[in-house]
Order: C-alpha cells, then sequence, then structure tokens
C-alpha cells in the first residue's frame, strides 16, 4: 500500500485513480473542479480542498493534466507539487504534453532532489477504465523501476523508452501515427463509397488486406463495422477532436525543432483543424471523417453519399 496523490481528476484521471484505489493504495486527489472532486470522493479518494495538501504525505504524485502550461503550473508554482511533496516523493507525470515542457519540469525537479518519469499513455477512457493503458516512460532507470510497480493496475503495457522527455517523444509520434491514418482511412472510405461500395464490405476485405490499421480495425470512422466505435453513438468522445488537434500540434512543433518533414501530418492538421472550426469539436477525432466525405454541418449517423 503506497501514500499516492493524483492530480487531474478528468476524463482520465477518474478512472486511473479508481483503479489505484482497487488495488489497495491510499490515494489522495486534488482537482481544480468540485465536480471532479466530488466524482473521485464518491469512488472512495481521499479529496483535498488544494494541492498542497493532497501531496503532503505522498510517497507518490500523478498527474494528469491538460497541457505543458498546466503541468509546468502545478509542478513550479508557490504551493505546487515541487514546493509541497515529501522530497523522496516519486513524480509520474502521466499527461501528453510538448518535450521542452517535460525536460524542464523533469530538470526542476531533479534538481530539487526529486525522482520523475515523464509516462505518458496510449488508449482513452475505456481502457483506463479497464487499466489496459499502455504507458511510455521516459527517465532514469531507477526512477522507472520505482514507478513500474504503481503503474501496474492502471496498464497492459509498460516500456521505458529513454531519458526524460522520451516518453512523451514517442507519444506525440504514436498519436501523429494514428491522427494521420484516420484522415486517410476517412478518405479512403469516402472514395469507397462513391465508387459505390458499402462500409461492411470495405471493412470486411481492407481489414483482411494490406491497408489493415489500428484505425479501421478498432475504431472505424462510419457507423456499422465496429459497433464500439465513437461513429456509432454519434462520434461522441472517445477522444476529443481538440486532444487529437494538440497533439498532432506537439508532433509539429517537435518536428520543426529537429528539421524533420512531416508533409502529411501538416495536412492531417489543417483538416483536424478545419473539422474543429466547422462544428465537429466536441466531437471524437474520428468525426473527422464527416469533413472529408462532404457531409456538411452536424455530424449524422447514416452512411449516404453525398450527391453532386
Ligand atoms: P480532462 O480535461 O478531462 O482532465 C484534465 C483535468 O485537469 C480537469 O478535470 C481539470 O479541471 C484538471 N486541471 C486543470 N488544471 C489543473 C490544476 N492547475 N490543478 C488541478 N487540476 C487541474 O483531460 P483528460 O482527457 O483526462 O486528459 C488528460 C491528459 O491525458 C491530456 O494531456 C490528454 O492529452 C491525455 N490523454 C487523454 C486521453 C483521452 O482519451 N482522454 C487518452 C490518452 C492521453
Amino acid at each position: 500500500m503506497t501514500n499516492i496523490a493524483f492530480i487531474g481528476l478528468g476524463n482520465m484521471g477518474i478512472p486511473m485513480s479508481r483503479r489505484l484505489i482497487e488495488a489497495g493504495h491510499r490515494v489522495a486527489g486534488y482537482d481544480l473542479t468540485a465536480a471532479a472532486r466530488a466524482s473521485f470522493a464518491a469512488q472512495g479518494g481521499r479529496a483535498a480542498a488544494v494541492l498542497g495538501e493532497a501531496v503532503a504525505d505522498a510517497e507518490c504524485v500523478i498527474t494528469m493534466l491538460p497541457t505543458g502550461k498546466h503541468v509546468r503550473a502545478v509542478y513550479e508554482a508557490e504551493g505546487g507539487i515541487l514546493a509541497s511533496a515529501p522530497r523522496d516523493a516519486l513524480l509520474i507525470d502521466s499527461s501528453t504534453i510538448d518535450i521542452e515542457s517535460a525536460r524542464a519540469v523533469s530538470g526542476a525537479a531533479t534538481a530539487a532532489g526529486f525522482a520523475m518519469v515523464d509516462a505518458p499513455v496510449s488508449g482513452a477512457v475505456p481502457a483506463a477504465a479497464g487499466g489496459r493503458l499502455t504507458f511510455m516512460v521516459g527517465g532514469s532507470a531507477e526512477a522507472y523501476a520505482r514507478a513500474r510497480p504503481l503503474l501496474d493496475p492502471m496498464g497492459a503495457n509498460f516500456f521505458h523508452v529513454g531519458e526524460a522527455g522520451s516518453g512523451q517523444a514517442l507519444k506525440i509520434c504514436n498519436n501523429m501515427l494514428a491522427g494521420m491514418t484516420m484522415v486517410a482511412l476517412s478518405e479512403t472510405i469516402a472514395l469507397g463509397e462513391k465508387l459505390g461500395l458499402d462500409h461492411q464490405t470495405l471493412y470486411d476485405v481492407i481489414v483482411k488486406s494490406s491497408g489493415n490499421c489500428w484505425a479501421l480495425e478498432k475504431y472505424c470512422p462510419v457507423p456499422g463495422p465496429v459497433p464500439t466505435s465513437p461513429a456509432n453513438h454519434g462520434y461522441a468522445p472517445g477522444f476529443a477532436l481538440p486532444m487529437m488537434l494538440k497533439d498532432m500540434r506537439l508532433a509539429q512543433q517537435a518536428a520543426g525543432s529537429v528539421h524533420a518533414a512531416t508533409p502529411l501530418a501538416g495536412a492531417a492538421v489543417a483538416l483536424y483543424q478545419m473539422a474543429a472550426a466547422g462544428g465537429y469539436a466536441e466531437k471524437d477525432f474520428s468525426a473527422v471523417f464527416q469533413l472529408i466525405a462532404g457531409r456538411d454541418g452536424q455530424p449524422q449517423a447514416g452512411a449516404t453519399p453525398v450527391s453532386g
């Protein structure tokens, strides 16, 4: 049993912290919103009124926050984690953030005497609820060895991928590919529709052919072939389109910093941006199909091709 502080009790933080509570850890939690703190208390966590109270007796602090700006604020602000947590606490940031912020926070934590890893995850809310996340961890081998058993209740796959910031680098590469693949698949299905092929036939053949990919097999962006995919539920997220856009932009930022050419990813960013501006900002990222297939306005459940 470990005293864990969990900061950021949103879509992912709530199910991840629940897994830790169910595994027998003593978990204190903090979020800016009262509603998130109440959900956390309802699942058996000790909700703290301020951040300092949550981390005061922590042996491990886990953060699950939206962006690098939020992570830096929570770590570095007056009364933040670096000022308030015991020096021997292990710090784990599981948010998806830019590499520069990850390295800056890790550097500040190390300078203050803490061990820290960046440990972003792949897998959305259902994977978090079922303890099936994939963790990609950056940091020292010693810090990873300490983190590994604490991550166990939340995940199914664990990879130590290098020094501080490497977990974020890998996560950004993965999501860049996932984002591009969804766009490529959407173009393919839209073309198939116009050529008179129905969705199920497209699915059945491609899933057994060289075009198969995760987006098709697990997350098909049209209703029918994969009943659990968001397309069957009005594109309710899932993985929200603005979150994918954020990750695709992080990849562009990282690519720019090392002069890597990513033209296809650049085109995909533009499409997600158009989708976000065109009425899909509250939807799952697979709703980019609706834009690519030429469905104007609000997302539709049907698969009727647009004429003209
Ligand atoms: P979310 O917006 O649902 O939750 C973030 C929470 O952080 C919110 O409850 C917010 O109130 C809280 N917060 C913000 N600033 C805070 C502060 N200063 N102090 C305390 N709490 C604060 O986001 P999410 O979907 O849970 O995602 C969290 C991170 O995980 C993101 O970086 C995201 O990219 C990544 N991620 C999300 C998914 C997913 O499917 N949702 C999957 C993999 C990775």
